[in-house]
């Protein structure tokens, strides 16, 4: 009972339960008997669908971790076991690299055109999953399900796009400075592409990596988050129905740290693409020196909304309710500080106090539900951290503030006044479902203390990126 307990806590602040051999059921697929009846439903359409995937995928084959372990997947929102998938380590990765790697050959000796079919027709079958793939990941990463839907969507819209790009990867023809040579610039895949993304956009980050990649002709390994692997198994399902051939996209789940490894040592793996944390990313830059790896990183963030006062109030409500509460707060541009000026401040901070307080917090299988959990107990001391770190610095809490009275892993739509750049509100990434509220004087002032980080630069395509999220996100908003 102890030892339970104990591993409850474990997998409760992050750690996940690790199975030995001995105890995984033979599908994978373990019930809690809590299991509520909704969840229950959805696993079952799942798994009728055929995409209730527990096994890594390595050269077209689902295998399980060579030593028999697995890891246990948990739906945020109620504790309950979801499944118990493989977790492989560096031997599968081998594996995965070597199957991509000998893939890459054929794959990418296709027309862009026939590649292109084959994505087309993966884009296809995950519209046409849409329902099942978003039950899923409401499941395991807890978002509400019409966010879910709409991850699909976008998700999908990559593969999409990728498919129609495949077809124009042009090469150049530059004049030369001397007149009897001609210079030519032809475009080729790198080779394998070893691919690490993160748990708060379970599929989207997948198919934004793994759609271009396959569209230029590369082949792939994928290590998906231990918190959101069943997403990233059925989107590879669906990538093998629609005639991806084996091999050329491999998912390899489990220990960190050594599937990183793997990929990183390998001279096989010619790329990194990496979303996530930015210590992680530093190390995989590091890492990847060795072997002279191209690296692409898409790392945390500290963005900031700034509201003049002459903003409409109410689309400035709006727009900062979509730029912070999203996927409750955990995602890279979610407004991570909320800069208003000084003759709006206290008008401002009463409507969004108003709009946050229509925020329904639940299970994200209800449609209801706009705030789900966070994705686990670490992720919530994190935010009480800042919280109290905030308060002991002289911010006040205007709403929320503490964990909800549903337990778990929610907590309360939150907005913090009087929030100044020497709390770690300001200078680091919540994650959480927490609006700081900045008071500003002048222009000049917003633009220092929206500056004051050092997340980004202006020639960094990642802060780039951010602007173009937060203008969709505005606009969508609007
Ligand atoms: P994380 O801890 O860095 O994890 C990201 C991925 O890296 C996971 O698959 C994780 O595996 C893996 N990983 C962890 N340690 C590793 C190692 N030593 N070697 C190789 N892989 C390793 O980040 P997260 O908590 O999942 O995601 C949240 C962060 O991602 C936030 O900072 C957020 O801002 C950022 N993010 C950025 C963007 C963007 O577009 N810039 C988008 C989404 C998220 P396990 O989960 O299995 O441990």
């Amino acid at each position: 009972m102890a030892m339970a307990m104990a591993m409850r806590r474990a997998a409760a602040l992050g750690a996940r339960h690790i199975l030995g051999a001995s105890s995984s059921s033979s599908s994978g697929i373990l019930r809690s008997r809590h299991m509520s009846v909704d969840a229950a439903a959805a696993l079952e359409r799942i798994r009728a669908a055929g995409l209730l995937r527990t096994q890594g995928l390595i050269g077209g084959k689902w295998i399980d971790a060579y030593d028999g372990k697995t890891i246990e997947v948990e739906n945020p929102a109620t504790g309950e076991i979801l499944a118990n998938v493989s977790c492989m380590g560096s031997r599968e990765t081998s594996d995965a690299i070597a199957s991509a790697h000998t893939t890459f050959y054929s794959w990418s000796k296709l027309t862009a055109s026939e590649r292109s079919k084959a994505l087309r027709k993966w884009y296809d079958l995950i519209i046409s999953n849409k329902e099942e793939l978003a039950l899923l990941m409401t499941l395991e990463q807890g978002k509400p399900i019409k966010e879910a839907l709409g991850e699909v969507n976008y998700g999908a819209s990559f593969i999409e796009y990728f498919a129609e790009e495949a077809k124009r990867i042009y090469g150049d023809i530059i004049p030369p400075t001397l007149s009897d040579r001609r210079l030519l610039v032809l475009k080729q895949p790198v080779g394998v592409v070893g691919a690490i993304t993160p748990w708060n956009f379970p599929l989207a980050m997948i198919t934004r990596k793994v759609g271009p990649a396959l569209a230029c002709g590369c082949t792939v390994v994928v290590k998906p988050s231990e918190f959101t692997p069943l997403t990233a198994l059925a989107a590879a399902d669906l990538a093998l129905q629609a005639g991806i051939p084996a091999g050329a996209l491999n998912v390899v789940m489990g220990n960190a740290p050594e599937i990183g490894d793997a990929l990183l040592q390998s001279t096989q793996v010619r790329k990194i693409t990496f979303t996530g944390s930015t210590a992680v990313g530093k190390k995989l830059m590091a890492g990847s020196a060795d072997t002279v790896k191209k690296v692409s990183l898409e790392l945390g963030g500290n963005a900031p909304c700034i509201v003049f006062d002459d903003a409409d109030i109410d689309v400035a409500i709006k727009g900062s309710l979509a730029a912070k509460f999203r996927n409750s707060g955990q995602t890279c541009v979610c407004a991570n500080r909320i800069l208003v000026q000084e003759g709006i401040y206290e008008k401002f901070a009463s409507a969004f106090i108003k709009a946050v307080q229509s925020l329904q917090v639940g299970n994200g299988l209800e449609e209801s539900t706009s705030q789900g959990p966070l994705i686990n107990e670490a992720a919530v001391q994190k935010v009480e951290k800042f919280i109290k770190d905030a308060t002991s610095k002289g911010a006040h809490i205007m709403l929320g503030g503490k964990r909800h009275s549903l337990g778990m892993t929610f907590y309360e739509p939150t907005v913090v006044g009087n929030v100044s750049n020497d709390m770690l509100l300001f200078r680091e990434e919540a994650f959480g479902p927490v609006a700081p509220l900045v008071p500003f004087k002048t222009e000049e002032d917003a633009i220092h203390m929206a500056n004051d980080t050092n997340a980004g630069s202006l020639s960094d395509p990642v802060y780039l990126n951010y602007y173009f999220f937060l203008f969709s996100l505005v606009c969508q908003a609007l």
